[in-house]
């Protein structure tokens, strides 16, 4: 008996249009409330966006709709994604949360938001942004360092943005001071595609102890 032809062909092949697991199912974005000084962060940003959606993988953001946090969120809405917006009420109005996500999660405190982000996410990508990025950003490094989480950490290096950070997370090892095994926890990429293909090859050995070699 040949294969259905018509509409019945659809119906038979229908499992093999479910989406593949994707290796992150929710990754959490860190970035600016701003867009900067430059046309190319806001693409950046836009572009992730699309890759994840593309990827299948959830957003976790910090629920606004201005600056970088608008443009990524905006764009995987656009191409089909999901986001997890988490703002607190204090910030509802000042960082304008976004009503078009699907889920939108209003927290009393920043520590409660940073928690819960955390939580949610597999993994952590922050595009340029100011402060606030940047005390994410290092947060969830020293989480890393205490062993609170396994998650692999992405900078979407725009521009050449993160390599101050980078030049100083090399300064702090060179100088004894650094005791996670940064290698084995970041990635720093200019483009999304190869970014999150670098965090998907730490997925298994981010911030693990080393396999034994005896
Ligand atoms: P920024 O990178 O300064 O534009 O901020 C990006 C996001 O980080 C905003 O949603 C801020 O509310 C949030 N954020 C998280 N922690 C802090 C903090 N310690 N200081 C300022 N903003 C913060």
């Amino acid at each position: 008996m040949g294969l259905p032809k018509g509409p019945d062909a659809a119906r038979v092949s229908s499992p093999t249009l479910q989406p593949p697991r994707p290796s992150f199912p929710r990754l959490c974005v860190f970035c600016g409330a701003a867009s900067g000084n430059h046309p190319a962060f806001a693409l950046a940003a836009r572009e992730l966006g699309a890759h994840l959606a593309h990827q299948h993988t959830e957003l976790v953001y910090g629920g606004g709709n201005v600056g970088l946090m608008g443009e990524v969120a905006n764009s995987i809405l656009a191409h089909g994604g999901k986001a997890i917006g988490v703002i607190t009420k204090l910030l509802e109005t000042r960082e304008l949360a976004h009503r078009g996500v699907q889920r939108l999660e209003v927290v009393e405190t920043m520590h409660e938001r940073k928690m819960l982000m955390a939580t949610l996410a597999d993994g952590f990508v922050a595009l340029p942004g100011g402060l606030g990025t940047l005390d994410e950003l290092f947060e969830i490094l020293a989480w890393a360092q205490l062993g609170i989480h396994h998650k692999p950490v992405g900078l979407l290096n725009v521009d050449g943005f993160f390599d101050p950070v980078a030049d100083l997370l090399a300064h702090v090892a060179r100088t004894g001071f650094l005791r996670l095994d940064l290698p084995r926890t970041l990635v720093v990429k200019s483009e999304p595609e190869a970014l999150l293909a670098g965090m998907r090859a730490l997925q298994s050995t981010a911030n693990r102890p080393a396999a034994s070699t005896t």
